[in-house]
């Protein structure tokens, strides 16, 4: 049973992330999706309801697990006994910080590898920030988000002006 872990803040889960999940299970068992604590990033979404959206954005895709995390990443991995850290690439300026993190993840276990993956071209500009700033400005968000988790981020920052 190969394991592979998705590491990320999530805040919130994108047609981008998604997209990333489904690729990755096609060459793994089983994908956790460790949706990390991440207080430096301040998330809109607490750790609880980011993990509930990615349940439900990722609810149609087999062998996939949504969990909490906080702390080292590696020690995670290690626990849950998975054999690679997924990790999503879209422009040439994600790059360089992936490529930071993952030699560092190296140093701290020379055992552990980080599989990069792409994913669809229509995703490949997608962030979390800029569909919140689209939703801000009342733009739609059907094409970058599961509609659950439009609604969801659409009430939450109606709620944060009112
Ligand atoms: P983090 O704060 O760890 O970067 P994110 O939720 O922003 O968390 O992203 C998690 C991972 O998913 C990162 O590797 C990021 O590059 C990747 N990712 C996010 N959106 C996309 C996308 N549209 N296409 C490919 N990879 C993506």
């Amino acid at each position: 049973m190969i394991t592979g872990i998705y590491p990320g803040t999530f805040d919130p889960i994108t047609r981008g992330h998604a997209d990333v999940i489904a690729r990755s299970i096609r060459l793994v068992d089983r994908i956790i999706v460790a949706v990390a604590l991440n207080p430096g990033k301040e998330p809109l979404f607490e750790l609880a309801e980011r993990v509930e959206l990615a349940k439900i954005a990722t609810q149609d895709i087999p062998g996939v697990d949504v969990e909490p995390f906080d702390g080292l990443l590696v020690e995670y991995v290690k626990n849950r006994g998975a054999h690679a850290i997924i990790r999503g690439l879209r422009a040439v300026s994600d790059f360089e910080h992936e490529f930071q993190m993952a030699l560092l993840n190296r140093k701290l276990n020379s055992h552990l590898e980080t599989v990069f993956l792409m994913a669809s071209e229509e995703y490949s500009y997608l962030t979390s920030s800029m569909v919140k700033e689209v939703a801000s400005l009342g733009g739609p968000l059907h094409d970058f988000l599961h509609p659950q988790v439009a609604e969801r981020l659409t009430a939450r920052l109606h709620v944060r002006r009112s």
